[in-house]
């Protein structure tokens, strides 16, 4: 049964009416006095007004869903760390319980790190600020020249490290169509990182890129003489990946890829995009249920802005003409 409420309102009539209004549910259902009533969602009403029934055009404004977590405030030129700390954060804050152990087991050790900030073990809880400020200061340690204590720093110098990691995620090859079984002599390295850099590659979206395989390369087949293809090989199923994009980029950012490993094809959800415009990196966030929220660490610091669901959000741009910088996915577990 739809709930029945009985109140006043003046919308339509200069004397407020007494009227029925029937807040609508999710189902198509049959009352008892055979009112059949369509439901689009739980905001829409219905008024009853004697009969035949007539609809009003009255919209409940639709509550806001509540942050996910605290955000962040920037201190210090730290608008780059502040935009990939959150959306890990956010991420761990989603489900802290797979993430915890996701990111002890990624082998990375600046995902280590935050694992052991944000599950501490003492009663004091650290501040988003001090755990930032820790990876600034160890970061600044060991290597001062790319993260220079105080500075603006370079989000592809940040990226490749925090997605550093000693597992084997990726191993290209370079194949030739006619001879298969040619034994290649200058394999390129295999890739120990969640992070993808498409180079001086062009794309038109995520998903070509990351199905994007035989990519013709400059170096040649022994026996024939033909370009060999690159071709990758998937050797772990990452729980996290990210994609660093060019600023002139204009692909498409897909909020669902896949990729297959070992012939199973595993997919993945956005879960963030870093924006970068006017010396300024911003991030918005997308939780699970794909409500998006926007984080600038100077104009919203320990709050978010609510921007809606994530089909309704332009991700190409951001205020201030921002533009996608890098892009976060994960794994989604229970595949429909
Ligand atoms: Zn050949």
């Amino acid at each position: 049964m739809p709930k029945k409420v009985t109140k006043k309102h003046s919308l339509d009539s200069p004397n407020p009416v007494k009227s029925e209004i029937y807040l609508a549910t999710q189902h198509v259902q049959s009352t008892s006095n055979k009112v059949v009533k369509k439901v689009l969602n739980a905001q829409t009403i219905y008024k009853k007004k004697n009969k035949p029934s007539i609809q009003v055009d009255v919209q409940v404004p639709t509550p806001l869903p509540s942050q996910p977590c605290s955000g962040i405030i920037w201190s210090n030129n730290s608008c780059g760390y502040d935009a990939v700390f959150m959306i890990l954060y956010s991420i761990w804050r989603s489900d802290s319980l797979r993430w915890c152990e996701s990111f002890a087991n990624s082998q990375s050790i600046w995902l280590n790190y935050f694992q052991n900030c944000f599950s501490p073990q003492t009663a004091s809880l650290p501040t988003l600020e001090d755990i930032r400020d820790g990876w600034r200061c160890q970061l600044h340690a060991q290597a001062p020249e790319n993260f220079s204590w105080g500075t603006f720093v370079s989000l592809d110098q940040l990226l490749y490290d925090v997605f550093l990691t000693e597992l084997i995620v990726r191993v290209p090859k370079f194949l030739c169509d006619l001879h298969p079984s040619v034994n290649i002599q200058f394999n390129p390295m295999p890739l120990q990182s969640f992070l993808m850099s498409s180079g001086t590659d062009q794309f038109s979206s995520i998903s070509e890129w990351i199905q994007c395989d035989g990519q013709l390369v400059r170096h040649r087949c022994q026996e024939c003489g033909l370009h060999l293809k690159q071709k990758t090989e998937w050797r772990v199923v990452p729980e996290i990946l990210s994609f660093e994009i060019a600023l002139s980029a204009q692909m498409i950012i897909d909020p669902k890829i896949s990729i297959v490993v070992n012939g199973n094809s595993h997919l993945y959800q956005l879960r963030g995009v870093i924006y970068f415009g006017g010396q300024h990196f911003v991030a918005r966030l997308i939780e699970q249920d794909t409500t998006v929220w926007y984080h600038d660490g100077v104009l919203t610091g320990r709050n978010m802005i609510y921007e809606g669901l994530l089909e309704s959000v332009d991700l190409k741009h951001c205020h201030d003409n921002k533009t996608p910088s890098a892009l976060f996915y994960t794994r989604i577990l229970h595949q429909s």
